[in-house]
């Protein structure tokens, strides 16, 4: 049983009986032998049917968020550095499971992704215990309408849950960015990236390339340091909100709305050639069964972004895929090099920021790979 290997689901497919439930409550879980093994929360339509809360059981529910939210705004003082924006609670990995929070300076950003964390009694004790830990000035739920289908949750729009406030801006290591908490992709920021942000301003040179760029996490990051930077998205809701930060920043991007394949093809084909160049698609494989597609889509994007760096050159590429294991993301960077014929050296392999922990014995909580690369 995964239980016994310190994971925290139970597949639907696993229970052998169970007794009839509410949507979301709170259940005590056995092993086959009536063993207990703890307290959960239930879905009652999720393939994942059962979430660990404790090995204990639960007499205050309320006490326990109020402990799990301590213990990681604590861990929180102690990882995280040069930022006013991250992630303050990350489901599993927080020991919270269903509930995302983000920070963006004073304004949370609040994610429920279980019907458990649903319920009102539940809701009012996370949002009491977050305002009265963090005194934020306004609280907003951010609403995955895929997320409460699955979950067979009512519809219900992002919305203000406390406060008024609905716009800020937050800093992280010294690059600024507006933020409107109702607008975005995710909670509005790709947080994860933060640590990789800096990583690569240690070794990004000469003119670069953003490809992915949404709001300009990298691309700003790069443009203090480099000489000529260029951002690529598809999205123009983003670049526009790429460019208000370059603005904030007072830094030239150049921004092209396109998409990425098409635009490295043409590139790579007309022999424009850059120093550093960054990749970070969207996860490509949302299930097992699209990791070949994706490891195509993967290497398609790499060898072209090989073939346009000149010898010295910086890759930054990432994937943001569970499904992708590292193991299978450097071969398929190994591959894209022998093709190229390109002498690539492992500068940096990296994950995700440490205010979105990786739990040990839940591979699923680590989902990022970033990868530095010098290219000869
Ligand atoms: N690097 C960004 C995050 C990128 S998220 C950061 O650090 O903030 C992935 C981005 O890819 C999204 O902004 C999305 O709009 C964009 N995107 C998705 N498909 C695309 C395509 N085919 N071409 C260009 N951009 C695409």
């Amino acid at each position: 049983m995964r239980l016994k290997q310190g994971h925290v689901w139970v597949y639907r497919s696993d229970i052998t009986s169970a007794e009839a439930i509410a949507p979301g409550s709170l259940v005590t879980v056995t092993d086959q032998r009536g063993k207990p093994f703890g307290t959960a929360f239930s879905s009652s339509s999720s393939q994942i049917a059962i979430r660990m809360l404790s090995r204990q059981p639960v007499s205050d529910l309320h006490a326990l968020i109020r402990e799990r939210i301590a213990a990681a705004v604590a861990y929180r003082e102690t990882v995280v550095r040069d930022t006013d924006a991250y992630r303050l609670i990350f489901s599993e990995a927080d020991l919270l499971p269903g509930l995302i929070v983000d920070r963006y300076n004073d304004i949370l950003s609040l994610q429920v992704l279980t019907q458990a964390f649903d319920a009102n009694l539940i809701r009012e004790a996370v949002i009491s215990e977050l305002s009265r830990q963090t005194d934020p000035t306004a609280i907003v739920e951010r609403v995955d309408p895929r997320v409460r289908e699955l979950e067979t949750l009512p519809p219900r729009p992002s919305a203000l849950l406390q406060g008024t406030k609905t716009s800020t801006t937050f800093t992280m290591n010294a690059v600024h960015f507006h933020y409107d908490a109702l607008e975005g992709q995710k909670t509005g920021a790709f947080l994860d990236q933060r640590e990789n942000y800096a990583a690569a301003s240690q070794y990004a040179h000469g003119d670069a390339l953003d490809v992915f760029s949404y709001q300009g996490g990298f691309a700003l990051h790069l443009a203090k340091i480099c000489g000529q930077v260029t951002g690529v998205d598809s999205s123009r809701p983003a670049l526009e909100v790429a460019d208000q930060n370059a603005a904030l920043n007072k830094l030239e991007i150049e921004w092209i709305e396109a998409n990425a394949f098409d635009l490295l093809k043409d590139y790579a084909s007309s022999n424009r050639q850059y120093d550093t160049i960054v990749l970070d698609p969207p996860a490509f494989a949302k299930t097992k069964r699209d990791l070949d597609s994706a490891l195509r889509g993967y290497k398609e994007l790499n060898l072209r972004a090989l073939k346009m760096l000149r010898p010295g050159g910086i890759l930054v590429t990432c994937s943001c895929s569970y499904h992708v294991d590292q193991t299978s993301f450097l071969e398929m960077l190994g591959s894209a090099a022998l093709d190229t014929h390109r002498s690539v050296r492992l500068v940096e392999v990296r994950g995700q920021a440490k205010d979105h922990p990786v739990l040990l014995n839940i591979p699923e909580t680590a989902y990022l790979k970033c990868v530095i690369a010098a290219v000869n």
